[in-house]
């Protein structure tokens, strides 16, 4: 499949004042993140809150670009675009986030919600941008007489099907999801999943799906990409990741999330401790105070990330055999 959205050592760096003397210090949200997704796929990007997911979605959608790297999208660099080309580019790629309450206008009903992001960007009539709002709303299990209605008087899960209903309202080749579903019972983050996946089919859709939660993305992603503070530590095709994970973070992750069918070949890994503050980060393997197999070399010498067969990993230890 052809590729359509890919990212080459993406970086947000910026500066902070911190500290007992407000000295200038410089925080790598993103620290050379690349990837690369085909038309119709989904990738995963999973790890702790804190480790760059969400500024990975704000550097993809440019509402926060980023301060360097390349990003190609449908085979324009999209970074060097005027804004003109740009502006039009970025209907293509949409983003859903986590709290429907926060990012759907109360004072506006379902109807406007969904037409307004016609109303911006295309000449469609006023009964066109009806047409298409009630066309949607089918589509995501919605029914008409929710037109009418606002979002406070919807559930969690109807509100972030509203949510992802604008999203689709522009007919866009890429839905950036940022932990779409976490707000959401466990009952009805499935029904949302499902619901992602048959639109995904129907619309020939690519995902982005940002989660904290691996379990949550283990029917839908084809790819997987676990980030640790600012940088990817193992990227890989779903299966392997969730059967062989092999950098000790994605292990531990694994060790932590309930599934339906644990894998007894996995040696589990507790996670301890917490994510290091990005502003004071570990030298070296930045995962190195929380890992098991951390030896002097993980403290000085930054891993980078290398194919072990089908996925890269980024540790000392697995290039040296040593687990
Ligand atoms: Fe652990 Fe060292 Fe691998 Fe980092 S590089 S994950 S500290 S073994
Ligand atoms: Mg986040």
């Amino acid at each position: 499949s052809s590729v359509l959205f890919e990212a080459h050592e993406l970086k947000k760096h910026y500066p902070v004042k911190a500290g007992l003397f407000k000295e200038e210090q410089l925080v790598k949200a993103l620290d050379g993140v690349s990837f690369s997704l085909s038309r119709g796929q989904t990738l995963a990007v999973v790890g702790e809150s804190g480790c760059g997911k969400s500024t990975l979605a704000r550097s993809l959608t440019l509402i926060e670009p980023p301060t360097s790297g390349e990003l190609r999208f449908d085979g324009q660099d999209i970074l060097s675009l005027g804004a003109h080309a740009a502006k039009e580019l970025r209907k293509r790629i949409q983003i859903v986030f986590q709290n429907p309450y926060g990012s759907l206008n109360p004072r506006k009903k379902v109807g406007q919600l969904l037409e307004e992001p016609l109303y911006i960007n295309t000449d469609l009539t006023k009964a066109q941008r009806r047409e298409k709002a009630l066309a949607i709303m089918a589509k995501v299990g919605l029914r008409p007489e929710h037109y009418g209605r606002y979002p406070h008087m919807f559930s969690g899960g109807q509100r972030q099907r509203i949510a992802i209903a604008r999203g689709l309202m522009l007919d866009p080749d890429i839905v950036i999801a940022d932990e779409p579903v976490s707000a959401l019972d466990v009952s009805v983050q499935a029904q949302v999943l499902n619901l992602m996946m048959d639109l995904q089919v129907e619309f020939g859709l690519s995902y982005i799906f940002i989660s904290h939660d691996l379990s949550v993305v283990e029917h839908i992603a084809d790819q997987v990409m676990v980030m640790y503070l600012g940088k990817v530590v193992e990227y890989g095709p779903r299966a392997q990741i969730f059967s062989h994970p092999r950098h000790p973070y994605t292990i531990a992750l694994l060790s932590s999330t309930p599934r339906l069918n644990p894998d007894k070949r996995i040696d589990k890994i507790k996670l301890e401790g917490e994510l290091p503050s990005p502003l004071n980060p570990p030298s070296g393997c930045a995962f190195h105070a929380r890992c098991q197999y951390a030896n002097a070399r993980c403290h000085e010498q930054t891993p980078e990330l290398k194919w072990h067969g089908d996925t890269q990993i980024a540790c000392h230890a697995l290039e040296e055999q040593r687990m």
